[in-house]
């Protein structure tokens, strides 16, 4: 071969090894070099070839692990050194992850790469317990947002009181430490206390849980938890207790 290999930036989906995509799987099959989250369903690291390169990039709690730059610098050498290379992402590598950041890392230098979506745990967390973002009669707008601040920016990145006014169904990554202080805005931003949450920690991993209760009980809640806020959660959630029933 000649020049540098390809990388493929994936999404693994949520948990479930299956919830990846057929195209996702069967570039996992083929990576010379996979380095991935540690997120991504352990069963699915067991698809790479015999030989390949597997490496963890995930940060543990307590912040451990490689930084961004140095995951950047290790998918460049990689390339440079192999003919395919996967990224794999937890979720969707576009939704709070830094997939993007690193396919402009690598095209600036002459790297190309390309995307594979996954299923975003904000929307197959919910689904777990037959929760939908948006539904007819309930919700026609979504909002997928982060809890997590970047404390070099100072300032509120999501405005959850415009958003408590503007959304329907209002979906928090990353809300472990912040749930208490979101749950406080959105009711400054009128949405009444006794607005139905879902917490769904851990989807689809066998330590799985989905705890209900109303915007003004929130608190704080483990990690990782997807919270959906919104009418959609109530009627979802009678859903599942139906389909429970009948099967
Ligand atoms: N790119 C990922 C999100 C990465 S940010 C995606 O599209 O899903 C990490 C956050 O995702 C966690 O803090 C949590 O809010 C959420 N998350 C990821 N996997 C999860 C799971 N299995 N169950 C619940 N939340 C999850």
């Amino acid at each position: 071969m000649g020049g540098v290999g390809r990388v493929y930036i994936v999404g693994a989906g949520p948990g479930d090894p299956e919830l990846i995509t057929v195209k996702g799987l069967r570039l996992l099959g083929n990576a010379d070099v996979v380095l991935h989250d540690r997120l991504v369903a352990p069963e699915l690291l067991r698809r790479v070839k015999p030989g390949a390169v597997v490496v963890d990039v995930g940060k543990r709690p307590g912040g451990a692990g490689p930084t961004q730059a140095e995951i950047n610098e290790m998918l460049l050498k990689y390339a440079q050194l192999y003919d395919t290379v996967v990224r794999l992402h937890g979720g969707d590598p576009l939704v709070f992850g830094r997939g993007f950041e690193e396919c402009e890392y690598l095209a600036a230098r002459g790297v190309s790469c390309e995307f594979v979506p996954g299923v975003t745990s904000g929307f197959a967390a919910p689904a777990r317990f037959y929760i939908p973002p948006v539904v007819r009669g309930t919700a026609s707008s979504v909002a997928l947002t982060t809890g997590r601040e970047d404390p070099s920016k100072g300032l509120r990145q999501v405005d959850f009181r415009k958003l408590a006014a503007a959304v329907d169904t209002i979906v928090v990554y990353m809300g472990a430490s912040s749930a208490a202080e979101i749950a406080s805005e959105l009711i400054a931003g009128g949405l009444p206390r006794d607005t139905p949450v879902a917490v769904v920690k851990s989807a689809y991993f066998p330590d799985e849980e989905l705890r209900l209760l109303t915007l003004g009980e929130l608190g704080p809640v483990p990690n990782p938890s997807i919270i959906v806020v919104g009418k959609v959660v109530e009627r979802g959630v009678r859903l599942w207790e139906t389909a429970r029933r009948l099967s």
